[in-house]
């Protein structure tokens, strides 16, 4: 059986961007992803600009700009009484793009594997031993070796899960998601609507698609739905996707020949657009990371330094998570922010500022 360098679970944006950027240095890296793409998921499809950069390291970035996707120019925010306030975004090549996520994720793992990344797609990690090696099961019967594991299989982790790591979900709230037929007129903006039941979030993706999002709790959830039917005239056996908890603690990402990345460590208010980014920024760090540990008699202080990395790629930022937690949890605090920011825009376009421009 190959010993692998190193065996990533999931195939998301942090696991494609961790394994290319290893096979990249070098390391025999292997991929177990549970799905087979492409493969929609729940999710906004907005990339940050600061996504820009890391798709450049991969030599994705031109690649990302030919799938089809829309430039996104205002965001706008829109309170309960359905008064809004409009902040313009970023123009240029590295502005804010929405694309859907069967494209952009299959894109990564095609990166992957042209860069001598070993993938197997639906292939579900169920089980995990290590003696020397880590050896990994999986739900067909096949086994995996490997010399270093990465967790990188989204706010779920089975691999958190395995080494008990992974907390008690918040299961407060729901996500669904659909893309819908384009509305007529609705241009190229991102729209963030507070609602009694809770938030939607709406960006087209392409020329013909909307790609819709409702977050609510439980209660509330079907009748976040029944307004959608109704907002954007869907049928009521439309299809949605549905993921929860969108709240839970993080998990430390540095373990013996074991790291975490992506929504594995750290699941962040989807609000604020951010989650792309980070796993795919986390996933060049842990490749950093391997090559060290593996290559090096000092294995604790490359891990020691890639939890600095980790926790720096975070600095000052996670204040604006909480607060768009706290507006999303509360729709009318959430509203009076808009109504206030329509006297004052200076407030929104510093966040909306800080969220797209200054990661
Ligand atoms: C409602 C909502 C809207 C969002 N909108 C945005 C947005 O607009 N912009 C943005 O940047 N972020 C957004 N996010 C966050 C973003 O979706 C995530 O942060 C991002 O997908 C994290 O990438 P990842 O690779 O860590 O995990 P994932 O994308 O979840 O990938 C994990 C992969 O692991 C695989 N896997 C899981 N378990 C196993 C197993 N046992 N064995 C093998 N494979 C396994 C899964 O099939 C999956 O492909 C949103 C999130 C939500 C909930």
């Amino acid at each position: 059986m190959q010993l692998f360098d190193v065996a990533i679970v999931g195939g998301g944006p942090a696991g494609s961007s961790c394994a290319a950027f290893c096979a990249m240095a070098g390391l025999q890296s292997l991929v177990l992803e549970r799905e087979k793409f492409p493969r929609e998921k729940v999710c906004g499809d907005c990339l940050n600009p600061s996504c820009w950069p890391v798709l450049g390291r991969l030599e994705l970035a031109e690649r990302v700009r030919n799938l089809s996707h829309s430039k996104l120019s205002t965001v706008e925010f829109i309170a309960i009484d359905g008064r809004g306030v409009t902040v313009e975004l970023p123009s240029g090549a590295d502005g804010e793009i929405s694309v859907k996520r069967s494209l952009f994720d299959d894109l990564l793992l095609t990166r992957a594997r042209e860069v001598g990344v070993k993938v197997h797609e639906q292939t579900t990690v169920t089980g995990l031993h290590r003696n020397d090696h880590w050896n990994i099961e999986t739900a067909s019967g096949d086994f995996f070796q490997a010399r270093m594991l990465i967790g990188a299989d989204g706010r779920n982790s089975t691999v958190a899960h395995l080494s008990n790591l992974l907390p008690r979900p918040a299961r407060e709230r729901v996500a669904l998601q659909a893309h819908i037929p384009l509305p007529r007129d609705f241009g190229n903006r991102i729209v963030l609507q507070f609602l009694r039941e809770g938030y939607s979030g709406q960006a087209s993706v392409n020329e013909t698609q909307l790609n819709l999002c409702l977050v609510g709790t439980p209660p509330t959830i079907s009748a976040l739905r029944k307004w959608a039917e109704r907002q954007f005239d869907l049928p009521p056996n439309q299809l949605w996707r549905t993921i929860t908890p969108l709240t839970r603690s993080p998990i430390p990402p540095a373990h013996e020949k074991l790291l975490f990345i992506g929504d594995a460590v750290r699941v962040v208010e989807p609000f604020t657009g951010e989650g792309i980014y980070y796993a795919l920024r986390s996933g060049e760090l842990a490749a950093k990371a391997v090559a060290k540990v593996l290559r090096s008699d000092n294995s604790n202080s490359a891990l020691r330094e890639f939890g600095r990395a980790y926790a720096q790629m975070y600095h000052g930022r996670l204040w604006i998570n909480r607060l768009a937690r706290a507006a999303v949890l509360r729709p009318h605090l959430g509203s009076l922010f808009v109504h206030a920011a329509r006297f004052r825009p200076a407030i929104l376009k510093l966040l909306t500022g800080k969220i797209v421009e200054e990661l």
